[in-house]
């Protein structure tokens, strides 16, 4: 990979979404101790009244928050949306990397900010809706193919949610460093619908907490991941790819890990610590320490590891923080508030991925490239032979030398049957050159030709695709009506001026080369 693309400092944008309170938290006649103030401000209060409570009495009962952006119980899933996430989509497209994560205790809202529901479809939609849409409208000058998939962390297991049977997969580092899933099924689609009925159906694959309070999923982290691949269609021998990678994530409940983690307690393996969700919380840590010494480990956990990048590096990165306005969340609330806080202080520094490749046109340049080395071999054999070609006139001098000096009859005939003889064979040697030089200027100029009518039939096919897509659409359309024809085939779109006159160039080329070959034998 090139690494072409300016990098800028990023912030961490850290969100705080607010839920209503639950059917079970008004049961249990929960107050609301978590309040949004404004767009950014977000105020918890202790619902602790003890007088008596020494340690409590000095200190004040509320506490507030700042985020980049705040939500309660009254934003709606688009809100949401433009709020933290509808501002990556252009970037992704030009190749910056990005992360999106949920954040907070199980039953706070997680869940249903990333996947949401049928009626109201959360960020993975959402997100993959306005990419197609931006793909769409860019589609006449630019190429894309967008690759998805989908996987847990279960335990520090992996597992492809989209192909569960597959059983567990193992975290590879690529040749360029990257870390990738290997064997993770990856599908291409940019159908909307269909994405929201594969990751439907995945969540559903989610490993399962019989003991935990929502029933769904507290100690597993889903992670939905787009990669994005964009080149021009100019046809340009040397091509710009950019490529860049989402990855959305619905995290495990943070409720225990965040104990641990305010307590400053180290990374244990426990049974009820998620090993990724306290790497995670290390990770922020030690980025985001003021001083910018500490050392991030990023190989402690699966998770970690995967979003080295998101985290510290290469992306531009919103975590969304979620808490339960309820009094009976306080603690929890406190812990989560605490840790988002923290994040918000980490910067990531952003630059654009780009590639340049060699596609199937550079197969000509390749050409190109060897055929002006053989020019420049040519060039040299002849600048060789003229130095030879003196050389034998210097032989010839001496031969007239000596031929004058025996000035017999018999020598000067023999003389001039000798020089008769070097003239052809200069004669000879010299066209022999120059049918070899016109050889290879045939064959740069046939590769040039090649290469316009490469382009025009990628143009056509694109073309015929697109009508393709044209008709389909139409009798989509026009299915009752009857005067419908059905028979009606492709349009021959006619070939350019350019691709005509380089075939036509093309023929005479070949026949011209044929001439060469007879004429060198
Ligand atoms: P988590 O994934 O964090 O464990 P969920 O997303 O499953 O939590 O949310 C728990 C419950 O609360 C679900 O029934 C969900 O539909 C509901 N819920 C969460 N956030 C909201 C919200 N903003 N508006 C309405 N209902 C919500
Ligand atoms: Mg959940």
């Amino acid at each position: 990979m090139k690494d072409t693309g300016e990098s800028k400092e990023q912030q961490f944008t850290v969100a705080l979404r607010l839920r209503p309170l639950s059917d079970a938290e008004l049961d249990e006649s929960a107050t609301i101790v978590a309040h949004r103030v404004d767009q950014q401000m977000v105020v918890l209060m202790d619902p602790l009244e003890d007088p008596d409570d020494v340690l409590r009495a000095n200190r004040s009962r509320e506490k507030t928050y700042m985020f980049d952006v705040a939500f309660d119980y009254s934003a709606s899933q688009e809100e949401v949306f433009r709020g933290t996430t509808k501002g990556l989509i252009e970037g992704l497209i030009s190749g910056y990397n990005a992360t999106v994560f949920a954040y907070g205790p199980t039953g706070c809202g997680k869940t249903y900010t990333m996947l949401g529901t049928d009626k109201e479809p959360g960020i993975y939609v959402r997100t993959l809706n306005d990419l197609f849409r931006a793909i769409e409208e860019t589609s006449d000058d630019m190429m894309y193919s967008v690759s998805m998939s989908y996987l847990e962390i279960y335990n520090e297991m992996i597992r492809d949610l989209l192909n569960p049977s597959s059983g567990f997969l193992d975290l590879r580092e690529d040749s360029k460093g990257e870390i990738q899933v290997a064997g993770i099924t990856e599908v291409s689609t940019i159908n909307a619908q269909e994405v929201m009925e594969l990751l439907v159906r995945g969540n559903r694959q989610r490993t399962q907490e019989p003991t935990a309070a929502n029933q769904t999923s507290s100690r597993s982290h889903a992670l939905l991941q787009v990669c994005v691949k964009q080149q021009s269609r100019s046809p340009e021998l040397q091509q710009e790819v950019r490529f860049a990678r989402l990855f959305m994530i619905d995290l495990a409940g943070s409720e225990r890990a965040a104990q641990t983690q305010n307590r400053g307690q180290r990374l244990k393996e426990g049974a009820h610590i998620n090993r990724s969700l306290l790497a995670l919380g290390n990770c922020i840590n030690a980025l985001s320490d003021k001083n910018g010494h500490k050392y991030v480990n990023y190989r402690d956990s699966k998770l970690t590891r995967l979003l080295k990048d998101s985290l510290g590096g290469n992306s531009r990165t919103v975590m969304i923080a979620h808490i339960s306005p309820a009094s009976s969340a306080f603690e929890e609330s406190r812990n989560t508030l605490a840790y988002a806080d923290r994040a918000k202080s980490i910067r990531t520094r952003v630059k654009k991925n780009l590639l340049s490749v060699t596609y199937h046109m550079s197969q000509y340049t390749s050409i190109i490239t060897e055929l002006r080395a053989e020019v420049q071999r040519l060039q040299k054999k002849i600048s060789e032979q003229d130095r030879r070609h003196s050389s034998e006139r210097a032989d010839i001098r001496h031969v007239q030398a000596e031929v004058q000096a025996h000035s017999s009859q018999e020598v000067e005939r023999l003389r001039e049957q000798l020089l008769q003889g070097f003239k052809e064979q200069m004669e000879i040697r010299r066209n022999l050159m120059e049918l070899e030089n016109s050889n290879n200027e045939l064959q740069v100029e046939t590769s040039r030709h090649l290469l316009i009518i490469a382009d025009w039939e990628q143009e056509r096919s694109r073309r015929r695709r697109k009508w393709r897509l044209e008709q389909q659409k139409e009798s989509e359309g026009k299915e009752e009506s009857e005067d419908w024809d059905s028979s009606e085939s492709a349009p021959e779109a006619s070939e350019t001026r350019e691709a005509s006159t380089a075939r036509e160039n093309l023929l005479l080329l070949m026949s011209e080369q044929k001439n060469l070959h007879k004429q060198k034998e």
